[in-house]
């Protein structure tokens, strides 16, 4: 977390002379680098990986994404500034040809990718770090980075089990501080200290919605979504854009899907 204010720090930094200056952005543009470490060394082995999120997502890619390892089991990202950063668990690079790791960098950067699609009017965030987006932010992570090492199982048993005990619904799993089975504390959101640690639920719950969007459009739709998402940052109006369907139509359909999966 100290990592991350500091490069938000310099990040903030680094925009605010960026527009105060008069010298163009293009001066700035990076060449399309894809993975670096630490020190600025392309990383050859992730190429594979970012050329399927290219192909996939074009410009809304970083052109350069830093891969920093970090000394924690858990991974996470860094969104903002001109060189965003994934942060991945130092352990996994005892086997950098793992599927662990390809998943993991795929995930983590995915949620960069997200944010950029979602990108508020203001350009200032992306809202797939709300709160109440979060589930919509992995599920999509999740569906894509799974798929990228052939991977299958995205274990949503035990979100069916729920979902057949009534005890899934739309408003839930869109409050990303819950606990399983939604219980805990009520949510709120602070930009300043998004949290990824709490309500794991919101994994299988966010891959069986973006499933289910999956049955209505393909992977562009999706993307559709996301944009519209950060314009109206409102599901309600998104999904009635996007999709043509009330909240809870989605809702419904959604929950029926469950049952099938
Ligand atoms: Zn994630």
């Amino acid at each position: 977390m100290k990592h991350l204010f500091k490069l938000l720090n310099f990040s903030l930094l680094f925009l605010s002379l960026v527009f105060t200056s008069n010298i163009k952005a293009q001066v700035f543009e990076i060449p399309r680098t894809g993975f670096v470490d630490e020190n600025f060394k392309k990383i050859e082995k992730f190429e594979s990986i970012y050329n399927s999120l290219f192909l996939k997502f074009g410009e809304y890619v970083p052109r350069m994404i830093k891969v920093i390892k970090y000394k924690s089991d858990s991974s996470f990202f860094q969104p903002y500034g001109n060189i965003p950063s994934v942060y991945i668990s130092e352990k996994l690079f005892t086997n950098i040809e793992s599927k662990l790791i390809k998943y993991t960098v795929f995930h983590e950067t995915m949620h960069i990718v997200n944010f950029m699609i979602s990108k508020r009017s203001d350009n200032k965030h992306g809202v797939s770090v709300y709160n109440q987006f979060r589930f919509l932010d992995e599920g999509f992570a999740e569906v894509l980075s799974n798929e990228f090492v052939e991977n299958s199982n995205f274990g949503i048993e035990e979100l069916k089990q729920a979902s057949l005990q009534g005890k899934v619904d739309l408003a839930q799993v869109q409050n990303w501080w819950n606990k399983p089975p939604y219980e805990g504390a009520p949510g709120s959101f602070n930009i300043d200290m998004p949290s990824y640690y709490f309500n794991y639920f919101s994994y299988p719950a966010g891959v069986s919605f973006v499933l289910y969007l999956r049955t209505l459009g393909n992977d562009a739709r999706i993307v559709d979504f996301f944009k519209s998402i950060g314009s109206s940052e409102d599901l309600t109006s998104s999904l009635k854009e996007v999709y043509d369907l009330t909240y809870d139509e989605a809702e419904k359909n959604w929950l029926d899907f469950i049952k099938t999966m």
